[in-house]
């Protein structure tokens, strides 16, 4: 039996009839851009995640990026990122004029060791971007502090973390803006590209307005020079449908992970750990092994689908090479990227396929120490 990494078409097949009356829907009223379908879904969002303000974008990359710019930061400002995250994270402060500077990873939550951070501040630093790394949020309270004794903005990335929990509250609209993505693979998806801004600060929900749609709000007068990042109303559409099964699916990955730590409790895997602050939604089930590749080679053999989140650090990547970061400046992200497998993990998943995984995962293990 085959298990892919993520299965979206078995998710399609349980949606199937809901999607088809949205899409069809937009075809009927044509509001293919911005429009209509964009707001109500930008309404239900912002309800969902406890925002004053929801602002749909073409991608979280776009998200970030707008804000950013829309907390006031561009040239000469620095902006803190985790080393071990999506390279978007960081290449989003670059796109929006500013320069990432990283702080190392926890070595048991994966999100920014907050320890290290206050060491990274600069005279030009103006944020923080801590990342829900996996499905589970960052240590937010300690980051929280550390802005507020140094005036910086929090901007969290919570692309991986839709519905995941922060001491009972929902990300997104803790600190002064949160960005999503809605890139198919993500706990909330969308049948293209897609991502989302969530703020309670009325001017960065209007900065990021503007940015979006070319400086534009009343149509031809354009204010600022901005994008075109907006969001399309068949992706709107279809995340309205898909919002309303959030709850359940991020459940049933919860479910998933619970099998998981059972089956695989006695072997010599480092499973995920669940930290006391936060409600983890399992964006991605990530394993670690001093015999990372052995087990990628079983695992693929045995027709398992495998991820490696992340290979290489953001600082050790070629794009910033003119950073001068080295290996060995974060070790614990290094190491992390060395050791890291990510196990099939998706609603879909059936109990006989999360025991074939583990089963696979175990004969690794036998034929690791044989
Ligand atoms: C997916 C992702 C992004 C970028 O989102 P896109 O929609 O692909 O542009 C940013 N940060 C993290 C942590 C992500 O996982």
């Amino acid at each position: 039996m085959i298990v892919p990494f993520v299965d979206l078409q078995a998710q399609y097949k349980t949606i199937k009839t809901e999607v088809g009356v949205a899409i069809e829907r937009v075809l009927e009223t044509a509001a293919f851009v911005l429009g209509r379908e964009v707001e109500a879904f930008e309404a239900a969002f912002a309800e969902y995640t406890n925002a004053q303000f929801c602002v749909g974008v073409n991608s979280g990359t776009a998200a970030i990026q707008l804000a950013v710019t829309a907390c006031g930061i561009g040239a000469g400002d620095e902006v803190i990122v985790p080393a071990n995250s999506f390279f978007a994270t960081a290449e989003a402060v670059s796109t929006a004029g500013a320069t990432p500077v990283f702080v190392d990873a926890d070595s048991v939550s994966y999100t920014i060791d907050v320890g290290k951070i206050e060491a990274a501040i600069t005279k030009r630093t103006r944020a923080i971007i801590p990342v829900h790394l996996y499905g589970q949020t960052a240590d937010l309270d300690p980051i929280f502090e550390i802005a507020a004794r140094h005036d910086l903005a929090i901007i969290e990335d919570a692309a991986q973390a839709h519905g995941s929990l922060y001491n009972n509250r929902k990300v997104g609209a803790l600190g002064r803006a949160g960005c999503f993505s809605f890139y198919p693979g993500k706990n909330l998806g969308a049948y293209g590209e897609g991502g989302a801004v969530v703020t309670n600060d009325a001017e960065v929900a209007r900065r990021v307005r503007l940015l979006r749609d070319h400086g534009s709000e009343q149509k031809y007068r354009h204010e600022i020079i901005g994008y075109n990042f907006r969001l399309e109303g068949i992706q709107a559409a279809v995340l309205a449908v898909k919002l309303k099964h959030l709850d359940c699916w991020n459940d049933l990955r919860r479910r998933h992970a619970a099998r998981y730590a059972e089956l695989l409790a006695g072997t010599s895997l480092a499973l995920p750990r669940e930290m006391p602050y936060a409600r983890h939604v399992y964006h991605l089930y990530v394993v670690q092994t001093n015999n990372r590749d052995a087990l990628h080679k079983t695992l693929t053999e045995a027709g398992i689908g495998t991820g490696i989140h992340y290979p290489t650090p953001i600082h050790l990547q070629p794009a910033y090479h003119s950073l001068k970061y080295k290996a060995g400046d974060f070790p614990t992200t290094e190491r992390q990227a060395a050791r890291v497998l990510s196990l099939p993990m998706y609603p879909e998943l059936r109990d006989e396929q999360i025991a074939q995984v583990a089963e696979a995962c175990m004969n690794a293990a036998r034929a690791a120490s044989a």
